[in-house]
């Protein structure tokens, strides 16, 4: 670095043996032959110091994957980013909890039998307070003949541990590793499939309301669930940790 102002000028130079490189001291400046900058051969402050240069914390090879990473969760869930419009009702009941993906129903529900014009499919809620069997139309509106009639939508996708405790356990493994989990990882928490099961509204809203209070009860089984599906992530390369 030419006529860098040494701040290193109160630092001892290295002894070295190289050629004496002009460091920009001024020229005027008086130095004793028997200083020890003299008196060591060569001895010159070699410590030059690499312009800082600013770098973007993104690169361009960063971008690049982060591009195929976006692709390849595209593939694995085409309608990743579309609203959820099948249980509105529910889904407002439980604030906060991720939308499902656009299988997530089919998924569900896809073993229904279809006969005589009706989707039937038996109701998973221990305690099924309308029959044992959900009814749906071809275009899988749940038949509710109830007074007052209700709107009529899709039957909700249940789960078995409830949201309420793995949003509670997901929490805490924030807590204790000290950053966040991805939406997409919530996600896959909130909807991991072998969780879900089919069930009448009545027979879901009939079920425990599970809150912070009583998700200790899951706190085993919701554990279990993220192992699972952090498991599957680092298996797949997808992103875990936001
Ligand atoms: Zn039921």
């Amino acid at each position: 670095m030419p006529n860098q102002t040494p701040k290193q000028k109160n630092a001892l130079p290295k002894a070295t043996t190289g050629p004496k490189v002009s460091v920009g001291k001024p020229k005027h400046k008086k130095i004793a032959k028997t200083s020890i900058v003299v008196l060591r051969a060569g001895a010159v402050p070699k410590r030059v110091r690499p312009q800082r240069q600013v770098r973007s914390l993104v690169t361009p090879q960063m971008l690049a994957q982060l591009e195929a990473l976006d692709k390849q969760i595209g593939v694995m869930d085409p309608g990743r980013d579309t609203a959820d419009e099948d249980d509105t009702d529910y889904r407002q009941a439980i604030g906060g909890r991720p939308g499902q993906f656009s299988n997530t129903f089919t998924q569900t529900y896809g073993s229904a039998t279809f006969q005589g014009g009706q989707f039937s499919i038996a109701c998973a809620e221990p305690g099924c307070i309308r029959g044992g069997t959900i009814l749906m139309t071809a275009k899988w509106v749940e038949v509710r003949n109830t007074t007052p009639p209700v709107p009529p939508r899709k039957p909700p996708v249940c789960h078995d541990v409830p949201w309420a405790a793995l949003e509670v356990e997901l929490a805490e493994r924030e807590r204790l590793a000290g950053k966040r989990f991805t939406d997409y990882f919530n996600k896959s928490v909130c909807w991991y499939q072998p969780n879900l099961r089919a069930g009448h509204a009545e027979c879901n809203g009939m079920g425990v309301k599970t809150n912070a209070q009583t998700a200790p009860q899951f706190k085993k089984a919701a554990g279990a669930i993220i192992d699972t599906v952090m498991a599957d992530f680092s298996t797949q390369n997808l992103p875990i940790w936001a």
